[in-house]
């Protein structure tokens, strides 16, 4: 568990959380990673309290002399941890009940097995659990490399609601996963920094080297969302931008060109040196990114396959483009009528070889097919929850 400038009765809450609700004999050992906090309370009040409070060894405070960012951070835990199994934690969570059983059960089953809680919301200003009553929470991610949360579909439940199942995505932290395993993939990336994109590509290196991430339904653990009480040195974007590209130029191939659609300033960064990581790619054997695309992650729109045309739609009378207004994770969201300034997340679209006009997740299909009126209006509908419209393609001419 690493911090940086947790207040110290929001990082205890975790530590208390879980020694209370983990059985004992499972629980090898908590390791909390400081990394290079200036916050007084941390210093050695925190020492003092660990080792007032807590079995002897129970809790390894180590700290990091400055701020390395949290991969490195995580990465210095894994150096220390004796236990078989890793899990990574936020400083700022509260698992639930039995929350730790059924990730050590798949990951026990199968070592290359990565298996993930379900966050629930922990509310920043009153501190309230908030139970995430969406149980079928399923990560995705879309090409502008931010991740969501999406549900799954009645077809992809497995025997009962609360099996697990597998997700394209994983959150950064509240996953379980075996250390040796952890190891034969290559860690993290050490040389992306401070934070961020470093789930991402822990997502598509298991899938593509021969892993499986997996939802587990019954593990819950809340975590508090909030803005990042910290700065990113050269400004977040830089930082962020840095280690989604390493991780795209390791795994996406022409794939990138996406991303880069989106997001041009990444292209043409200097990223360091990929070798240690391409390394890994090539010992491991791992799939090209097409396995991905059409086996874990198919509802990730790619604008230009199976496609009759694909781009903007204008309206040439008002000079406005259709745009899902980035409700592209919802099951039914509005479309609207936008400026036509919005990347391609945005405001790009595919009519498909089979008729349908599709944006990420979502087609833009009739709101119903009943009266005059749903069959006259449109909305952005899942493509895959039901049968998706069609579209014909008329060439006009003016
Ligand atoms: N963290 C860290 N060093 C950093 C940035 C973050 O140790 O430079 C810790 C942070 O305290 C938290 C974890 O890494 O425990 C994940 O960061 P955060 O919660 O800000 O990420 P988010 O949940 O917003 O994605
Ligand atoms: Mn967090």
């Amino acid at each position: 568990m690493p911090f940086y400038n947790e207040w110290p009765s929001v990082l205890l809450r975790t530590v208390y959380s879980i020694i209370n609700r983990s059985p004992r004999h499972l629980l090898q050992e908590i390791i909390l990673v400081d990394d290079g906090s200036t916050l007084e309370y941390l210093n050695k009040s925190l020492d003092d309290y660990i080792s007032l409070h807590f079995p002897q060894g129970l809790i390894n405070l180590i700290r990091n002399s400055e701020r390395k960012g949290l991969i490195a951070a995580r990465m210095r835990g894994v150096a220390e941890a004796s236990g078989e199994i890793l899990i990574f934690f936020d400083s700022h969570m509260e698992v639930n009940i039995d929350w730790l059983q059924p990730l050590l059960f798949e990951v026990s089953k199968n070592w290359s097995t990565v298996a993930m809680a379900t966050l629930d919301y922990i509310k920043a200003d009153t501190f309230l659990y908030e139970y995430n009553d969406n149980y079928l929470t399923r990560y995705g991610w879309s090409w502008n490399m931010i991740f969501f949360e999406t549900f799954f579909r009645t077809d992809q439940y497995g025997e009962t609601i609360t099996d697990p199942r597998p997700g394209p995505a994983m959150v950064g932290a509240a996953f379980a996963i075996n250390k040796d395993y952890f190891q034969h993939l290559g860690g993290y990336d050490q040389s992306m920094s401070v934070w961020g994109g470093e789930n991402l590509e822990m997502s598509w290196r298991v899938w593509l080297c021969g892993g499986r991430l997996l939802h587990v339904p019954c593990s819950r653990i809340g975590h508090i969302a909030r803005a990042q009480p910290y700065d990113f040195p050269g400004g977040r974007t830089q930082v962020t931008n840095f280690n989604y590209e390493r991780a795209v130029r390791v795994w996406m191939g022409d794939y990138s060109r996406f991303v880069h659609g989106i997001n041009a300033n990444m292209q043409a960064l200097d990223v360091g040196d990929l070798r240690e990581r391409l390394d890994i790619k090539w010992k491991l054997q791992c799939k090209s990114f097409d396995w991905y695309l059409n086996n874990v992650w198919p509802e990730l729109n790619v604008y230009d396959q199976n496609v009759q045309v694909w781009g903007r739609l204008m309206n040439k009378a008002v000079n406005l483009c259709l745009d899902n207004g980035n409700y592209l994770f919802q099951a039914e969201a509005v479309i609207l009528l936008l400026p036509c300034n919005h990347g391609m997340d945005m405001q790009g679209f595919s009519l498909t070889l089979d008729g349908h006009l599709r944006t990420t997740l979502q087609c833009v299909s009739p709101i119903g097919s009943g009266s005059a009126e749903d069959q006259t209006q449109v909305k952005l509908r899942d493509c895959f929850l039901e049968k998706a419209a069609t579209w014909n393609y008329l060439q006009v001419t003016q």
